[in-house]
């Protein structure tokens, strides 16, 4: 196997993230304090949402807003089977069913039509995932939401930055989901976000966030506090501390600027592989800024003399680095013992997904670069 020049994703980490990490490290205080704080009024600034609560993960943020709730047993929940387990499995954690409605064949999201048929009288929540970036249809989701009196609870591990049809993405679905881990947009190593208008939903998550504690208590971390807490409901270990979220408030004040070079990569990569007929291209919309987490392309794997996997074997030979999202989630071990989905049930994410390969994407990739890769794909693509 070639040594990997060209990897699929990279993080971006200048001298100011390094300062914001060693500062804080000096401060002496490590744990969540005045770094987190700052991180969820900037980031409630920066998307449009009242209230901001960081948390160690998207997943966190996920599960505690479906806790917050009090989603569970006999409930059911929508989402897309094309997306990371976390989605899924969160509902699964709180006791409810995951119910899965099929994406749409342009940019890989959930279909608002798929998400209409699959309500039943139990349905208590929809999880659109904005896939690589893109936001889903929310004007639809949000309509089918109100009819029908469903909480929205938005997966945008990959479109923080993102907005759609003017609105940030953060200030459109009852709560939102952001991922900070290291590969995402912006990264705190680990961590996350939830962002919503709710205030009530703001301060349940923030007191199940740690152990249940009373939301005063979370002043005993503050100089001079009491060693006096209740505890108020039996709540989860699920806090950002500080060291990740300095790291964050570097990461927000540029993320603007790692945007701006992530559609720099896929302007290229479109203009360079436009005329490609073995490969579907995704491409810019007129009505929302993409956050370009991901740049997936789809092989034609019936007309193309290699399938995926053989360019994907071919690209690493080249030394460069590819991964592909998403496997459907019915195609799992752990979904399929749930006995409720076969292969076939979703054809439009099976066919996605057997054409995907997500390309090296990220803000330091040179254009250069973007054309080797290019080159690349067009010499395995034209033997
Ligand atoms: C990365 C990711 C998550 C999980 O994010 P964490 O912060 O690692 O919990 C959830 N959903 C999607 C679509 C993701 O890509």
């Amino acid at each position: 196997m070639a040594e990997i020049r060209i990897p699929f994703a990279k993080p971006s980490i200048d001298e100011d993230d390094i300062a914001a990490v060693t500062e804080t490290l000096r401060s002496g205080w490590l744990t969540s304090g005045p770094n987190v704080r700052a991180l969820e009024a900037e980031l409630g600034a920066y998307c449009g949402a009242k209230y901001v609560n960081a948390v160690n993960s998207a997943t966190a943020a996920m599960h505690l807003a479906l806790a917050a709730w009090d989603i569970g047993p006999g409930d059911e929940v929508v989402t897309t089977p094309y997306t990371f387990s976390a989605t899924a499995s969160v509902i699964v954690h709180v006791g409810a069913t995951p119910v899965l409605a099929d994406i749409r064949e342009g940019d890989g999201n959930i279909d608002p039509a798929a998400v209409e048929r699959a309500i039943t009288p139990r349905t208590r929540a929809i999880i659109p995932v904005h896939y690589a970036g893109e936001p889903c249809d929310m004007d639809a989701i949000m309509g089918i939401a109100r009819r029908h009196g469903l909480k929205v609870l938005e997966d945008a591990a990959h479109a923080v930055g993102a907005s759609y049809r003017g609105r940030p993405v953060g200030s459109i679905g009852d709560a939102t989901a952001f991922s900070f881990y290291a590969n995402k947009n912006m990264t705190t190593a680990e961590g996350g976000a939830l962002a919503t208008d709710d205030e009530a939903l703001s301060d349940r998550v923030r007191v199940l966030t740690l152990h249940g504690m009373t939301k005063d208590a979370w002043k005993r971390y503050d100089a001079g506090g009491s060693w006096r807490y209740d505890i108020v409901d039996f709540g989860f270990k699920d806090n950002l501390p500080d060291l990740g979220a300095a790291l964050g408030r570097a990461q927000l004040r540029k993320l603007d600027r790692l945007i701006e070079e992530r559609s720099r990569v896929a302007r290229r990569y479109i203009a360079n592989l436009g005329g490609e007929e073995h490969l579907v291209l995704p491409s810019f919309s007129e009505e929302s800024r993409q956050a370009w987490h991901l740049f997936v392309v789809r092989v034609r794997n019936e007309q193309a003399p290699a399938p995926r996997d053989e360019v994907i074997r071919q690209l690493a030979a080249r030394g460069i680095g590819t991964s592909v999202h998403f496997i459907p989630l019915h195609f799992f071990t752990a979904y399929q013992r749930m006995g409720r989905w076969q292969k076939g049930d979703f054809p439009v994410a099976e066919r996605f997904f057997e054409g995907a390969i997500s390309l090296p994407m990220y803000p330091d990739l040179a254009s250069e670069q973007v054309d080797e890769v290019c080159a690349a794909l067009r010499e395995i693509l034209h033997p």
